[in-house]
């Protein structure tokens, strides 16, 4: 199993073939995260903010609103003081997932990216990096597991790829998942997996039981799983959909399996951003 360690801001280390890589991320301001689900429409774009670092996981779509007139993405990131990305963790290179990167890095500099080797022949993500003249040294490719350390938390991000690549739906089943914890808060995210993706990796997240679970998918009757959700056993979950999308994300029975499991539900297209800080006893709902 290949652990790849992701140091911001120090120089990159442990860094040998066949072993492991580590990015880690060295500013020290406030160490209380905040968790916050971006309203971007009929996509996906989380921030996370600790110890001054920003780590976006996910850009939304290049256009937020229907009129296709703005990338109001920009606006958001600068309203919660976002000067520049420190990790910029993709887990798919679906356009509503990956479509804000460009005029994110044109005024926020992405200093490093994390993502899927599986993706590496993505004509669409190389089309993207060419457009950013993005450096290739700047990129991490998470073989199978990586770390991402700031001085007050641990991100985890795990690849669950070689086993759904060239497959059916493979490119939602194969987007990494991502476990926020600083041992009180914590929160994972698993892009646009489907139940097949959440069952197979169940014994490898063991220890990702966490407060906060954004739904796969963006609430899809095919992802968030019982067995999953048991695993998980959020307080919150989080759907990431617009308003009105033709996909009827999320799907009733998703909504309603949160009720029955007893977690409080949030929803970007109602109520807009949703926020979450990280409190001694785990993160909580900010409204
Ligand atoms: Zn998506």
């Amino acid at each position: 199993m290949n652990k790849i360690k992701i140091h911001l801001a120090i120089a990159i280390i442990g860094i040998c073939a066949g072993a492991g890589l580590e990015i880690i991320l060295s500013k020290f301001n406030n160490p209380n995260g905040r968790l916050i689900f971006l309203s971007v429409g009929q996509g996906d774009s989380i921030l996370f903010q600790s110890d001054n670092y920003n780590i976006l996981i996910d850009a939304g779509p290049h256009y937020q609103s229907e009129k296709k007139s703005t990338s109001t993405i920009i606006q958001t990131l600068r309203k919660y003081g976002v000067k520049e990305v420190d990790l910029f963790i993709i887990t798919h290179p679906d356009m509503d997932h990956i479509g804000g990167m460009e005029p994110i890095h044109s005024r926020y500099p992405i200093k490093k990216i994390a993502l899927n080797p599986c993706f590496k022949s993505s004509k669409k993500l190389t089309q993207i990096f060419n457009n950013m003249h993005y450096s290739q040294k700047n990129i991490f490719w998470i073989k199978d597991e990586g770390i991402v350390q700031t001085p007050s938390f641990q991100i985890k991000l795990l690849n669950p790829c070689k086993q759904f690549f060239n497959k059916r739906n493979s490119k939602n089943d194969s987007s990494l998942y991502t476990h926020i914890s600083n041992g009180n808060s914590s929160a994972t995210l698993t892009g646009d997996a489907s139940s097949i993706s959440e069952l197979f990796n169940i014994t490898k997240i063991k220890d990702w039981k966490s407060d906060i679970l954004k739904a796969g998918h963006h609430g899809s009757r095919y992802s968030t799983c019982n067995r999953f959700l048991r695993r998980i056993q959020p307080a919150y979950i989080v759907f990431s959909c617009g308003r009105n999308n033709p996909y009827n994300h999320p799907h009733p029975n998703i909504i309603q399996k949160s009720k029955k499991h007893k977690i409080l539900s949030y929803r970007t297209d109602f109520q807009g951003d949703i926020v979450f800080l990280s409190t001694p006893t785990g993160f909580r709902y900010h409204p």
